[in-house]
């Protein structure tokens, strides 16, 4: 999907807004002789922009606005070094909370809906806008935040939650202790929206059957807004990205060439109508494509992105094979005999890279053979043989935020 006219008008008046702001990233734009766009050839000769770019961008770097007009911080964690700051403006918060509005609607959420939110508050972008977005559409916010699980799980049921919002990982514990406690017939829940993490196929069934649920994924990240710039609707699994706030496109991660719709690539995203911190083609490092054609939906001036599949930088590379752990996952969803949980630990053992992935399994079946498939379809599939190891059910960690389970060990000493 090519950039149109108008938001081209509007990628120029973000390109001039830095400019004039002399903000860090406006100075990266000088530097690279940027003044501005008028076609679509000027917009894919724009630079890149990279989440450690805005590192450096520290503390407020980033703000193309007077101070006083700042509303708002979010910082994006990253594992290591030092933190994204993200100004937002009043509009900015607006016009996340309109977006997170819109997600909600596209899910068919009304205002008789009560919305129990359990991703966290604070810094981080998550909780905050499922709760403004709740709150302009006139649902009732159940602002619980993370962990506790057994509060989690009264309030579920007392305050007759219909609508619950969490990491995949989050949403899994919870449908796990669902079950364990049998309290399914007290859970009123209909709807559950979840983001922040890829989730397998998999892990998205097994929780639709335990919670009874319609499953709905949002789309975002803190350095453009928050969660809410996109969600699927009843129609596909993809996640129409609204085209009025950012302009998508999938590029090669190694090339940086903008590919043609649906052919797998990373989202580059650009903000199209931002004030505190206007981003022009930030690499998010996340990997989908653009579905082609229409959605039954009609929404179609809204692009769909297919299910997040991994990030650029999550790729492994073993025995000179890349590998994706979306592969993996993959070929352990078909077998019906393992659960949905799973780790990959990469090590290096007398001088050679070994795979290790450890599934797990009730009692029921013998362990031996199941092992040797498993690593014999990876054989297959891939061209490595891994490690398998397998557990008794529940031994792998489950966690209330995102769960780990990719592990490097590597280059450790
Ligand atoms: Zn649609």
């Amino acid at each position: 999907m090519q950039i149109n006219d108008k938001q081209l008008e509007q990628v120029n008046t973000q390109i001039q807004r830095l400019l004039a702001a002399d903000s860090f990233y406006g100075r990266r734009l000088r530097e690279a002789g940027v003044t501005g766009v008028s076609s679509v050839e000027d917009f894919q000769k724009l630079p890149f922009s990279e989440k450690q770019d805005l590192r450096e961008a520290y503390p407020l770097g980033l703000s193309a606005v007077p101070q006083e007009q700042i509303v708002r911080i979010h910082s994006s964690s990253g594992t290591t070094g030092t933190p994204v700051i993200i100004p937002y403006t009043k509009k900015d918060v607006e016009d996340w909370a309109i977006q997170f509005e819109r997600c909600y609607e596209y899910a068919g959420i009304t205002p008789e809906d009560r919305i129990q939110i359990t991703p966290g508050y604070g810094l981080w972008t998550a909780g905050i806008g499922f709760q403004a977005g709740a709150e302009r559409l006139g649902a009732m916010a159940i602002p619980m935040g993370p962990g506790n699980t057994q509060k989690q799980l009264q309030f579920m049921i007392d305050m007759e939650s219909t609508v619950l919002t969490a990491t995949a990982s989050y949403a899994l514990l919870l449908a796990e202790e669902i079950e364990k406690r049998g309290i399914k017939d007290k859970i009123k829940l209909k709807k559950l929206i979840t983001g922040s993490e890829r989730s397998g196929e998999k892990i998205r069934k097994r929780i639709i059957d335990a919670l009874g649920v319609e499953y709905y994924d949002i789309y975002g990240l803190t350095e453009v807004y928050g969660p809410g710039i996109g969600i699927n609707c009843a129609h596909t699994h993809g996640m129409h990205v609204w085209s009025d706030y950012v302009f998508l496109e999938i590029i090669d991660p190694k090339s940086g060439e903008v590919l043609p719709d649906g052919e797998w690539g990373e989202i580059v995203l650009t903000t199209l109508v931002k004030e505190g911190a206007p981003l022009i083609r930030f690499r998010t490092h996340d990997l989908s494509r653009i579905i082609p054609g229409d959605c039954a939906c009609g929404h179609n001036e809204h692009p769909r992105i297919d299910t997040i599949t991994g990030r650029s930088d999550d790729m492994m590379k073993i025995h000179g094979v890349n590998v994706f752990p979306a592969q993996i996952e993959e070929i352990l969803a078909s077998f019906p005999e393992l659960s949905s949980e799973y780790q990959i630990r990469l090590s290096h053992l007398d001088g050679r890279d070994t795979m290790r992935i450890y599934v797990e399994t009730n009692g029921s079946v013998d362990w031996e053979d199941l092992r040797k498939r498993v690593a014999s379809r990876v054989r297959h599939r891939i061209g490595f043989t891994p490690l398998v190891k397998i557990v008794e059910l529940g031994v792998l960690p489950r966690s209330e935020k995102k769960t780990r389970r990719v592990f490097d060990e590597r280059y450790d000493d």
